[in-house]
Protein backbone atom coordinates (compact mmCIF):
# COMPACT_ATOMS: atom_id res chain seq x y z
CA UNK A 1 0.00 0.00 0.00
CA UNK A 2 1.57 3.05 -1.30
CA UNK A 3 1.05 6.68 -0.55
CA UNK A 4 -1.77 7.23 -2.98
CA UNK A 5 -3.31 4.75 -1.96
CA UNK A 6 -3.80 6.03 1.46
CA UNK A 7 -4.44 9.15 -0.20
CA UNK A 8 -7.32 7.81 -2.02
CA UNK A 9 -8.76 5.60 0.56
CA UNK A 10 -8.49 8.78 2.90
CA UNK A 11 -10.54 10.44 0.34
CA UNK A 12 -12.99 8.02 -0.28
CA UNK A 13 -13.77 8.28 3.87
CA UNK A 14 -14.52 11.41 3.88
CA UNK A 15 -17.90 11.60 3.09
CA UNK A 16 -20.06 8.36 4.79
CA UNK A 17 -20.06 5.41 2.86
CA UNK A 18 -21.60 1.80 3.57
CA UNK A 19 -18.90 -0.25 4.63
CA UNK A 20 -18.81 -4.37 5.29
CA UNK A 21 -15.76 -5.48 7.57
CA UNK A 22 -15.53 -9.12 6.98
CA UNK A 23 -12.93 -11.74 9.12
CA UNK A 24 -11.98 -15.27 8.35
CA UNK A 25 -14.36 -18.51 9.11
CA UNK A 26 -13.39 -19.39 12.39
CA UNK A 27 -12.36 -16.20 13.75
CA UNK A 28 -9.69 -16.05 16.29
CA UNK A 29 -8.70 -13.11 18.05
CA UNK A 30 -6.89 -10.71 16.03
CA UNK A 31 -9.80 -11.35 13.41
CA UNK A 32 -12.47 -10.16 15.68
CA UNK A 33 -9.84 -7.72 17.26
CA UNK A 34 -9.25 -6.25 14.17
CA UNK A 35 -12.39 -5.93 12.77
CA UNK A 36 -13.96 -4.55 15.72
CA UNK A 37 -11.05 -2.33 16.04
CA UNK A 38 -11.46 -0.93 12.19
CA UNK A 39 -15.71 -0.91 12.73
CA UNK A 40 -15.28 1.49 15.93
CA UNK A 41 -13.12 3.95 13.94
CA UNK A 42 -14.96 4.01 11.00
CA UNK A 43 -18.49 4.22 13.31
CA UNK A 44 -16.59 7.63 14.92
CA UNK A 45 -16.51 8.66 11.01
CA UNK A 46 -20.29 8.31 10.90
CA UNK A 47 -19.65 5.45 8.25
CA UNK A 48 -22.81 2.63 8.22
CA UNK A 49 -20.28 0.08 8.73
CA UNK A 50 -20.70 -3.59 10.06
CA UNK A 51 -18.84 -6.43 10.78
CA UNK A 52 -20.06 -9.47 9.16
CA UNK A 53 -18.27 -12.84 10.18
CA UNK A 54 -18.67 -16.07 8.03
CA UNK A 55 -19.63 -18.30 11.69
CA UNK A 56 -19.71 -17.74 14.83
CA UNK A 57 -16.46 -17.51 17.23
CA UNK A 58 -15.53 -18.32 20.74
CA UNK A 59 -17.07 -17.03 23.98
CA UNK A 60 -13.55 -15.94 25.41
CA UNK A 61 -13.96 -13.11 22.53
CA UNK A 62 -17.63 -12.53 23.60
CA UNK A 63 -16.88 -9.41 26.10
CA UNK A 64 -15.19 -7.41 23.11
CA UNK A 65 -16.09 -3.80 22.90
CA UNK A 66 -19.19 -3.52 20.00
CA UNK A 67 -19.00 -7.79 19.67
CA UNK A 68 -22.72 -7.79 20.00
CA UNK A 69 -23.03 -6.04 16.64
CA UNK A 70 -21.34 -8.95 14.62
CA UNK A 71 -23.47 -10.64 12.35
CA UNK A 72 -23.33 -13.87 11.42
CA UNK A 73 -23.39 -14.57 7.60
CA UNK A 74 -24.26 -18.70 8.60
CA UNK A 75 -27.00 -17.48 10.40
CA UNK A 76 -28.15 -14.20 8.88
CA UNK A 77 -27.29 -14.98 5.07
CA UNK A 78 -30.11 -13.04 3.56
CA UNK A 79 -29.42 -9.93 5.89
CA UNK A 80 -25.80 -9.97 5.65
CA UNK A 81 -25.67 -11.21 1.71
CA UNK A 82 -28.37 -8.10 0.98
CA UNK A 83 -25.56 -5.55 2.97
CA UNK A 84 -22.49 -6.84 0.91
CA UNK A 85 -24.38 -6.12 -2.11
CA UNK A 86 -25.36 -2.88 -1.31
CA UNK A 87 -21.64 -1.97 0.04
CA UNK A 88 -19.67 0.74 -0.96
CA UNK A 89 -17.10 -0.44 0.57
CA UNK A 90 -15.46 -3.98 2.12
CA UNK A 91 -12.48 -4.66 4.38
CA UNK A 92 -11.20 -8.00 4.41
CA UNK A 93 -9.14 -8.47 7.45
CA UNK A 94 -6.69 -11.22 8.57
CA UNK A 95 -6.87 -13.52 5.55
CA UNK A 96 -5.16 -13.65 2.00
CA UNK A 97 -8.14 -15.48 -0.21
CA UNK A 98 -11.70 -15.07 -0.51
CA UNK A 99 -11.72 -19.20 0.12
CA UNK A 100 -10.93 -18.28 3.61
CA UNK A 101 -14.54 -16.75 4.17
CA UNK A 102 -16.40 -20.31 3.28
CA UNK A 103 -19.76 -20.00 1.93
CA UNK A 104 -19.12 -15.93 1.99
CA UNK A 105 -16.64 -16.41 -0.49
CA UNK A 106 -19.19 -15.83 -3.86
CA UNK A 107 -21.13 -12.78 -2.46
CA UNK A 108 -17.60 -11.13 -2.02
CA UNK A 109 -16.36 -12.42 -5.39
CA UNK A 110 -19.43 -10.51 -7.19
CA UNK A 111 -19.62 -7.87 -4.91
CA UNK A 112 -19.18 -4.36 -6.72
CA UNK A 113 -17.87 -2.84 -3.58
CA UNK A 114 -14.26 -0.89 -3.22
CA UNK A 115 -12.19 -4.12 -1.54
CA UNK A 116 -9.47 -3.44 1.09
CA UNK A 117 -7.39 -6.19 2.50
CA UNK A 118 -5.51 -5.56 5.50
CA UNK A 119 -3.48 -9.01 6.33
CA UNK A 120 -0.39 -10.74 7.18
CA UNK A 121 -0.51 -14.40 6.01
CA UNK A 122 1.60 -15.91 3.08
CA UNK A 123 1.21 -15.52 -0.45
CA UNK A 124 -1.93 -13.61 -0.68
CA UNK A 125 -4.18 -13.57 -3.81
CA UNK A 126 -5.35 -10.97 -6.16
CA UNK A 127 -8.34 -10.14 -5.04
CA UNK A 128 -8.60 -6.60 -3.77
CA UNK A 129 -8.33 -2.99 -5.47
CA UNK A 130 -6.01 -1.47 -2.09
CA UNK A 131 -3.96 -4.34 -0.54
CA UNK A 132 -2.00 -3.77 2.77
CA UNK A 133 -0.37 -7.28 2.87
CA UNK A 134 2.63 -7.71 4.84
CA UNK A 135 3.73 -10.89 5.80
CA UNK A 136 6.15 -10.06 8.36
CA UNK A 137 3.62 -8.25 10.67
CA UNK A 138 2.91 -10.03 14.02
CA UNK A 139 -0.63 -9.84 13.37
CA UNK A 140 -3.81 -7.85 11.72
CA UNK A 141 -4.76 -5.85 14.67
CA UNK A 142 -0.92 -4.29 14.38
CA UNK A 143 -1.81 -3.44 10.79
CA UNK A 144 -4.75 -1.27 11.60
CA UNK A 145 -2.43 0.07 14.11
CA UNK A 146 -0.43 1.23 11.08
CA UNK A 147 -3.03 1.89 8.84
CA UNK A 148 -4.47 4.24 11.58
CA UNK A 149 -1.23 5.99 11.85
CA UNK A 150 -0.94 6.32 7.65
CA UNK A 151 -4.09 7.48 7.81
CA UNK A 152 -3.50 10.35 10.56
CA UNK A 153 -5.91 9.13 12.97
CA UNK A 154 -4.17 7.59 15.68
CA UNK A 155 -6.07 10.62 17.85
CA UNK A 156 -9.30 8.04 17.26
CA UNK A 157 -7.87 5.36 19.43
CA UNK A 158 -10.03 5.40 22.04
CA UNK A 159 -10.10 2.85 25.10
CA UNK A 160 -12.85 -0.15 22.80
CA UNK A 161 -10.07 0.56 19.93
CA UNK A 162 -6.97 0.38 22.60
CA UNK A 163 -8.58 -2.93 23.81
CA UNK A 164 -9.56 -4.63 20.27
CA UNK A 165 -6.09 -4.28 19.29
CA UNK A 166 -4.41 -5.83 22.34
CA UNK A 167 -6.38 -8.52 22.13
CA UNK A 168 -5.36 -9.14 18.73
CA UNK A 169 -1.80 -8.67 19.30
CA UNK A 170 -1.81 -10.83 22.53
CA UNK A 171 -3.53 -13.83 21.00
CA UNK A 172 -1.30 -14.31 17.32
CA UNK A 173 1.69 -13.55 19.46
CA UNK A 174 1.31 -16.09 21.90
CA UNK A 175 1.25 -13.21 24.73
CA UNK A 176 4.39 -11.50 22.67
CA UNK A 177 6.75 -14.27 22.45
CA UNK A 178 6.61 -15.70 19.21
CA UNK A 179 9.25 -14.39 16.38
CA UNK A 180 6.88 -12.08 14.67
CA UNK A 181 7.04 -10.04 17.97
CA UNK A 182 9.35 -6.58 17.52
CA UNK A 183 10.20 -3.58 19.37
CA UNK A 184 7.58 -2.22 17.43
CA UNK A 185 4.85 -4.45 18.17
CA UNK A 186 6.07 -3.80 21.89
CA UNK A 187 5.88 0.36 21.48
CA UNK A 188 2.46 0.12 19.90
CA UNK A 189 1.46 -2.25 23.00
CA UNK A 190 2.55 0.60 25.28
CA UNK A 191 0.79 3.13 23.31
CA UNK A 192 -2.38 0.48 23.39
CA UNK A 193 -2.11 0.46 27.48
CA UNK A 194 -1.90 4.51 27.04
CA UNK A 195 -4.77 4.97 25.55
CA UNK A 196 -6.78 2.57 27.65
CA UNK A 197 -6.18 -0.68 26.94
CA UNK A 198 -6.46 -2.89 30.51
CA UNK A 199 -3.91 -5.68 30.02
CA UNK A 200 -4.43 -7.71 33.07
CA UNK A 201 -7.89 -7.58 32.87
CA UNK A 202 -7.57 -8.56 29.63
CA UNK A 203 -6.00 -11.49 30.07
CA UNK A 204 -7.94 -12.53 32.64
CA UNK A 205 -10.69 -12.28 30.34
CA UNK A 206 -9.29 -14.10 27.27
CA UNK A 207 -7.11 -16.61 28.93
CA UNK A 208 -9.00 -17.19 32.47
CA UNK A 209 -11.98 -18.39 30.99
CA UNK A 210 -11.52 -22.10 31.30
CA UNK A 211 -14.59 -24.54 31.92
CA UNK A 212 -13.87 -28.06 34.19
CA UNK A 213 -14.97 -29.63 30.82
CA UNK A 214 -12.33 -27.38 28.66
CA UNK A 215 -9.49 -28.59 31.37
CA UNK A 216 -10.72 -32.23 31.11
CA UNK A 217 -10.54 -32.23 27.41
CA UNK A 218 -6.90 -30.78 27.77
CA UNK A 219 -6.30 -33.74 29.72
CA UNK A 220 -7.77 -36.31 27.17
CA UNK A 221 -5.27 -34.50 24.47
CA UNK A 222 -2.61 -34.26 26.64
CA UNK A 223 -2.69 -37.94 26.41
CA UNK A 224 -3.10 -38.70 23.49
CA UNK A 225 0.24 -36.78 22.65
CA UNK A 226 2.24 -39.35 20.71
CA UNK A 227 5.92 -38.10 20.04
CA UNK A 228 8.09 -38.52 16.93
CA UNK A 229 11.77 -38.07 18.03
CA UNK A 230 13.55 -39.40 14.75
CA UNK A 231 11.67 -36.57 12.71
CA UNK A 232 11.93 -34.43 16.07
CA UNK A 233 7.58 -33.79 15.87
CA UNK A 234 4.62 -34.01 17.80
CA UNK A 235 1.09 -34.80 17.55
CA UNK A 236 -2.30 -34.82 19.20
CA UNK A 237 -5.65 -36.51 18.19
CA UNK A 238 -8.79 -35.74 19.35
CA UNK A 239 -12.38 -37.38 18.30
CA UNK A 240 -15.49 -36.52 17.74
CA UNK A 241 -16.68 -39.26 20.26
CA UNK A 242 -14.03 -37.48 22.91
CA UNK A 243 -15.04 -33.80 22.16
CA UNK A 244 -18.64 -35.18 22.50
CA UNK A 245 -17.79 -36.97 25.87
CA UNK A 246 -16.41 -33.68 27.28
CA UNK A 247 -19.14 -31.46 25.76
CA UNK A 248 -17.05 -29.43 23.44
CA UNK A 249 -17.65 -25.90 22.53
CA UNK A 250 -16.18 -24.01 20.17
CA UNK A 251 -12.61 -22.08 21.06
CA UNK A 252 -12.13 -25.31 23.70
CA UNK A 253 -8.97 -26.83 21.96
CA UNK A 254 -7.53 -23.10 21.06
CA UNK A 255 -3.68 -23.46 21.76
CA UNK A 256 -3.93 -27.22 22.69
CA UNK A 257 -1.15 -27.87 19.68
CA UNK A 258 0.97 -25.84 21.97
CA UNK A 259 1.44 -28.15 24.67
CA UNK A 260 2.87 -30.59 22.07
CA UNK A 261 5.63 -27.96 20.43
CA UNK A 262 6.28 -27.20 23.99
CA UNK A 263 8.37 -30.91 24.23
CA UNK A 264 12.00 -30.09 24.39
CA UNK A 265 13.67 -30.86 21.28
CA UNK A 266 10.44 -30.85 19.07
CA UNK A 267 10.37 -28.61 16.39
CA UNK A 268 6.99 -29.75 14.62
CA UNK A 269 3.42 -29.93 16.14
CA UNK A 270 0.35 -30.81 15.12
CA UNK A 271 -3.65 -31.07 16.27
CA UNK A 272 -5.79 -33.51 14.14
CA UNK A 273 -9.40 -32.61 15.44
CA UNK A 274 -12.47 -34.61 14.14
CA UNK A 275 -15.33 -32.73 12.68
CA UNK A 276 -17.92 -35.67 11.62
CA UNK A 277 -20.40 -32.99 10.64
CA UNK A 278 -18.53 -31.38 7.92
CA UNK A 279 -16.91 -34.63 7.62
CA UNK A 280 -13.45 -33.32 7.87
CA UNK A 281 -10.11 -33.57 10.10
CA UNK A 282 -9.72 -29.86 11.26
CA UNK A 283 -5.32 -29.48 11.70
CA UNK A 284 -3.77 -27.00 13.21
CA UNK A 285 0.18 -27.08 12.53
CA UNK A 286 2.86 -24.90 14.51
CA UNK A 287 6.91 -24.89 14.24
CA UNK A 288 9.70 -23.68 15.55
CA UNK A 289 12.53 -22.06 13.81
CA UNK A 290 12.58 -21.72 9.85
CA UNK A 291 10.60 -24.69 9.15
CA UNK A 292 7.75 -23.82 7.44
CA UNK A 293 4.67 -25.56 8.08
CA UNK A 294 2.78 -23.02 5.79
CA UNK A 295 4.80 -25.07 2.75
CA UNK A 296 4.04 -27.71 4.58
CA UNK A 297 0.30 -27.35 4.32
CA UNK A 298 -0.13 -26.35 1.73
CA UNK A 299 1.41 -29.52 -0.06
CA UNK A 300 -0.48 -32.10 1.83
CA UNK A 301 -3.52 -30.71 3.53
CA UNK A 302 -5.45 -27.80 1.65
CA UNK A 303 -4.33 -25.06 4.06
CA UNK A 304 -1.62 -22.50 5.10
CA UNK A 305 -1.03 -19.41 7.16
CA UNK A 306 2.63 -18.59 8.68
CA UNK A 307 5.76 -19.93 8.67
CA UNK A 308 5.16 -21.14 12.49
CA UNK A 309 1.86 -21.43 12.99
CA UNK A 310 -0.83 -22.40 9.59
CA UNK A 311 -4.24 -24.83 9.36
CA UNK A 312 -5.28 -26.75 6.98
CA UNK A 313 -7.84 -29.86 6.78
CA UNK A 314 -8.11 -33.81 5.29
CA UNK A 315 -10.94 -35.20 4.34
CA UNK A 316 -10.24 -38.97 4.72
CA UNK A 317 -10.87 -40.42 8.96
CA UNK A 318 -8.82 -39.21 11.65
CA UNK A 319 -6.40 -42.61 11.54
CA UNK A 320 -5.78 -42.07 7.93
CA UNK A 321 -4.83 -38.39 8.12
CA UNK A 322 -2.51 -39.11 11.09
CA UNK A 323 -0.88 -42.49 9.05
CA UNK A 324 -0.74 -39.94 5.98
CA UNK A 325 0.88 -37.16 8.35
CA UNK A 326 3.56 -39.38 9.79
CA UNK A 327 4.28 -40.76 6.15
CA UNK A 328 5.25 -37.17 4.61
CA UNK A 329 7.86 -36.62 7.55
CA UNK A 330 10.73 -38.75 6.37
CA UNK A 331 10.50 -35.90 3.41
CA UNK A 332 11.20 -33.13 5.76
CA UNK A 333 13.64 -35.06 8.50
CA UNK A 334 16.57 -33.52 6.96
CA UNK A 335 14.67 -29.72 7.38
CA UNK A 336 13.39 -30.41 10.92
CA UNK A 337 17.01 -32.08 12.32
CA UNK A 338 18.64 -28.72 11.31
CA UNK A 339 16.40 -27.13 13.20
P1 LIG B 1 -5.05 -22.30 13.45
O1 LIG B 1 -4.20 -23.51 13.48
O2 LIG B 1 -4.96 -21.49 14.72
O3 LIG B 1 -6.44 -22.57 12.98
O4 LIG B 1 -4.44 -21.37 12.32
C1 LIG B 1 -3.09 -20.98 12.31
C2 LIG B 1 -2.87 -19.93 11.25
O5 LIG B 1 -3.09 -20.50 9.95
C3 LIG B 1 -3.83 -18.76 11.36
O6 LIG B 1 -3.13 -17.59 10.99
C4 LIG B 1 -4.91 -19.08 10.36
O7 LIG B 1 -5.51 -17.92 9.86
C5 LIG B 1 -4.16 -19.85 9.29
N1 LIG B 1 -5.01 -20.89 8.72
C6 LIG B 1 -5.77 -21.79 9.39
N2 LIG B 1 -6.41 -22.63 8.55
C7 LIG B 1 -6.04 -22.26 7.30
C8 LIG B 1 -6.39 -22.73 5.99
O8 LIG B 1 -7.15 -23.68 5.80
N3 LIG B 1 -5.83 -22.06 4.93
C9 LIG B 1 -4.97 -21.00 5.11
N4 LIG B 1 -4.47 -20.40 4.01
N5 LIG B 1 -4.64 -20.54 6.32
C10 LIG B 1 -5.16 -21.14 7.41
MN1 LIG C 1 -3.83 -13.05 12.36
Amino acid sequence: MDKQDILDIKALLTTPKKIAIIPHKNPDGDAIGSTLGLLNYLLQLNHDAVVIAPNDFPDFLKWLPKVETIKIHETNKDVCDTFINTADIVFTLDFNALHRTGNMATVLENSNAIKIMIDHHQQPDNYAKYMFSDVTMSSTCEMVYHFLDKLGALNYINPEIATCLYVGIMTDTGSFRFRSTTSTTHRIIAQLIEKGADNTQIHNNVYDTNSYNRLQLLGCALSNLKVLPEHKAAYITLSQDELQKLDYKKGDTEGFVNYALSLNKTVLAAIFIEDRKQGIIKISLRSKGDFSVNELSRAHFEGGGHTNAAGGKSDESLSKTVEKFISILPKYSKALNNE
